[in-house]
């Protein structure tokens, strides 16, 4: 498929501009030395070009997209009736605070949702992704310490099933990495933590439930062990969609946590942006807080200072507060309890064919271990996700958590119907078949799409960045 600027034609043009009404004027200064290399296409063209291109994109709106621990749930249409109103959307972050008293009204009652959700005193909403609510938090714990002169404290301690993003936000932040292991059941080793804690841990960070979909019973015990050893606890909310309504970091023991509103709350993601991270804390941190603070002002002679230009990613916050508001506390809670649900059934559906990595009720997500297939039928994780794309379906996130090794991670969210699932465990069935059928080779997967099986190994060792015009 070519480029838009390839099909460029000279001449050609999608609009015509109405005659000038007013003196043309030719501006001294600001002026182009050289033509902008624009293409020039006519509107039919233009039409086609942009139509084929979104064919071709694969969305939660065109079928089925369990990536697991990213929360792909429908993006109800209301949020985005609710940000194109004029008054959201024609309005100006450096305009008068008297002319913007509607978004600062939206900002400080989200703001408290999120306190109230979260069981945290105070929220920020800057951070423009869960990874760099994790640096600010990160950060807000690192500024505690230092205040008050605890300068031994230099570790953090991760889970070794922990999202990637953890040990790189707090490295990022100057913090040592320590990993605490996972016990059979999926949960942090209480044993292997009480040896790895001490005088020098500034925290622990942890996702609960965790990136296997295991709600950890032991989490009271945990952070008061690192409590106890005068550490702090933070919460990754990247799972939140299992527990909203149900439980609350701030009881489960926590100071510090992200949320994902481009997660759990609905508005869209994938393709890099923009999304947005909220930092909820205890009291204790909120004087470290970045600025300016909306709304309930804690005194934050410390702040950290900002993290993000003015207030977040607006439009974001306001989709994830009309989700709130669509659905209520009681519609928050029932939205948890159906995505543990829909997880639990479809892990049982293919339970018939595939193998849990730990087998136990998961909460919003499951992981499946398909090393039988890749030790008998040389059918790996990759070969199963690229498969199920010639099945119209969005794989699942593969070789995650790193713990188990033929990793496929399945988070089907709430939104999806029982016949959904059913129609899925039917693929997955046929999938199964194939790949213990020696005379079929999935190893050719995709052959549906544009591009089929690309070379991995080839594309990061030569990775060829730029677009080589033909
Ligand atoms: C998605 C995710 C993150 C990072 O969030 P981004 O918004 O993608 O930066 C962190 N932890 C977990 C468990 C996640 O799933």
């Amino acid at each position: 498929m070519k480029l838009v600027f390839e099909q460029s034609v000279q001449g050609r043009m999608a609009i015509t501009l109405p005659a000038s009404n007013v003196p043309s004027y030719t501006l001294q200064c600001a002026t182009r030395k050289t033509q902008a290399d624009l293409s020039e296409i006519s509107e039919i063209d233009l039409v086609r070009h942009y139509t084929r291109l979104g064919k071709q994109v694969y969305g939660v709106d065109n079928g089925f997209y369990p990536l697991g621990s990213c929360t792909m749930k429908y993006n109800p249409r209301l949020n985005e009736q609710v940000v194109e109103l004029e008054g959201f959307n024609n309005v100006h972050p450096t305009q008068c605070p008297c002319e913007t008293k509607g978004t600062i009204e939206v900002m400080t009652n989200m703001q408290q949702d999120l306190c109230a959700i979260t069981g945290m005193d105070y929220v920020t909403l800057q951070p423009a992704a869960g990874a760099h609510g994790e640096f600010c938090g990160m950060l807000l714990i690192k500024k505690y310490h230092q205040s008050r002169g605890d300068t031994l404290r230099k570790k953090i301690i991760v889970p070794d099933s922990a999202h990637g993003t953890n040990p790189a936000s707090a490295n990022m932040c100057g913090f040592e990495i320590v990993t605490v292991s996972s016990n059979k059941e999926g949960g942090v080793d209480i044993d292997n933590l009480k040896q790895i804690v001490g005088p020098d841990t500034a925290g622990l960070m942890l996702t609960n439930p965790n990136t296997l979909g295991l709600f950890d019973k032991n989490i009271l015990s945990i952070t008061r062990i690192i409590h106890d050893a005068g550490g702090l606890c933070y919460y990754d909310g990247a799972n939140l969609n299992a527990i909203m309504g149900m439980c609350r970091p701030g009881d489960m023991g926590f100071d510090c946590v992200h949320l994902n509103i481009h997660k759990t709350f609905s508005a869209p993601h994938g393709g890099g942006g923009p999304g947005s991270g909220p930092v909820g804390c205890k009291q204790m941190l909120a004087k470290f807080l970045p600025t300016p603070i909306i709304g309930k002002q804690p005194t934050v002679e410390y702040s950290l200072g900002k993290v993000k230009s003015y207030c977040g990613n607006f439009p974001v916050i306001l989709r994830g507060y009309t989700y709130i508001k669509t659905l209520g506390s009681s519609g928050l809670k029932q939205a948890s309890q159906l995505a543990v649900l829909n997880a639990n059934y479809l892990r049982i559906l293919l339970q018939q064919d595939y193998t849990t990595a730990i087998d136990r009720i998961c909460m919003h997500e499951f992981v499946l271990d398909v090393k039988d297939y890749h030790d008998n039928y040389s059918t790996s994780a990759l070969d199963i996700s690229k498969t199920m794309i010639d099945y119209g379906m969005h794989p699942p996130t593969m070789y995650f958590p790193l713990i188990v090794h033929e990793a496929l991670m399945f988070e089907p969210t709430e939104t999806e119907s029982k016949q959904t699932l059913e129609e899925v465990a039917e693929i997955m069935h046929k999938i199964s078949i194939r790949a213990k059928d020696s005379q079929d080779d999935l190893h050719a997967s995709p052959v549906t799409t544009p591009i089929g099986r690309v070379d991995e190994v080839k594309a990061a060792r030569q990775p060829i960045l730029k677009y080589q015009p033909q």
